[in-house]
């Protein structure tokens, strides 16, 4: 290996790529000969290996030799990638063109949660009769969720309530929204006509009508002279219009140590009509909801005096609410997000 050998070669590669980049059909094969040529393993560095094999002082000569053959192919290199990048991009707007008449991708339209279209439809019936609606927390204090309610520690009615309680002591995720009762009667002047919606939590074996978490809908409403009549008349109306004008409705006593008297309000089948079927455990009736007169000891506790204040509750499942008017046989669907499923409420 000499100089003029060497100065050859280097030549001569010139000459080769400028031939090769000139047959490049694409950037692809512009990228690939760059790689060839110029890459660590590329024909240039194998070509400068040679210098090695010459005298100390040709070396310098070579090196500004072999500077001036790289930067002209990286020139060369530039350049066909430019021209070849422009005619590609050139080539792609004509092929792809945009059909402006071609009609557009249909939206796809969110749709309420029945749960959430059931707490709405509720809370709409009620404002119609002056209820406005309030939030009262998701943990409570065992205070508000169970004594202030009238059920002391050893109150055996704890055992309707199986309880998640939280780290901090005292404290746990509320089981019904009752508590906010008692956050109401504390904050609102009588007359109140308090509707309280959310979720409540319980510690259940789940199966199609018991969830661990569940949405309640919370009612009360508080003034002199409230009677037990005005909750029945209240209720009547909420049934026509949630289940249907002219259905017929009754009460039933029931038990919660918050209200006395207590009642279970019930409409009639909304399969059957009245003469008793599977849906309604052949009574001709379904329970909506459970109420009663607030207790004077909840009254009290509220801050408010039972010798001139009255007040009536009531409580009641969103889900069990759209169960009855969907006819849906599993609660557990309303937990399962199956789209499916959710997407029949719009
Ligand atoms: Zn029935």
């Amino acid at each position: 290996m000499d100089l003029a050998q060497l100065t050859r070669d280097l030549e001569a590669l010139v000459e080769e790529t400028r031939a090769a980049l000139a047959a490049a059909p694409d950037t692809a094969a512009v990228e690939a000969l760059e790689v060839e040529v110029l890459g660590k393993k590329g024909r240039l560095t194998i070509v400068l290996r040679g210098i090695g094999q010459l005298p100390a002082e040709e070396r310098p000569l070579v090196g500004a030799v072999a500077n001036r053959v790289r930067g002209a192919i990286e020139g060369e290199i530039g350049a066909r990638r430019t021209e070849l990048g422009a005619a590609e991009l050139e080539s792609r707007l004509r092929a792809e063109t945009t059909d402006v008449t071609t009609p557009g991708r249909p939206i796809r339209r969110g749709s309420l949660h029945p749960s959430i279209e059931a707490m709405a439809e509720i809370a709409r019936i009620f404002g119609q009769f002056g209820f406005v609606v309030y939030e009262s927390p998701e943990i409570e204090d065992d205070e508000h969720n169970f004594q202030m309610l009238n059920i002391p520690p050893d109150h055996p009615a704890r055992d309707l309530w199986d309880t998640l309680y939280v780290d901090v002591p005292g404290h746990l995720l509320r089981t019904h929204t009752s508590p906010g009762q008692i956050h109401v009667m504390r904050t609102v002047k009588p007359p109140i006509r308090a509707l309280l919606p959310g979720r409540c939590f319980r510690y259940e074996a789940i199966d199609a009508s018991h969830g661990t978490e569940f949405f309640q809908v919370e009612g009360l409403m508080v003034d002199e002279g409230t009677t037990l009549g005005d909750l029945r008349g209240l209720l009547d109306e909420f049934a026509h219009a949630m289940f249907g004008a002219g259905k017929k409705t009754r009460f039933r006593p029931g038990y919660y140590p918050f209200t006395e008297p207590s009642v279970a309000f019930d409409v009639e089948c909304l399969v059957c009509g009245g003469p008793g079927c599977p849906a309604c455990k052949r009574t001709g009736w379904m329970t909506i909801l459970g109420a009663g007169m607030v207790h004077p000891v909840v009254l009290r506790h509220g801050g408010l005096d039972p010798e001139r204040y009255q007040g009536f509750a009531f409580g009641m499942g969103p889900e069990r609410i759209s169960m009855l008017r969907h006819r849906i046989h599993d609660l557990r669907l309303f937990l399962e997000n199956d789209l499916r499923f959710l997407g029949q409420f719009r």
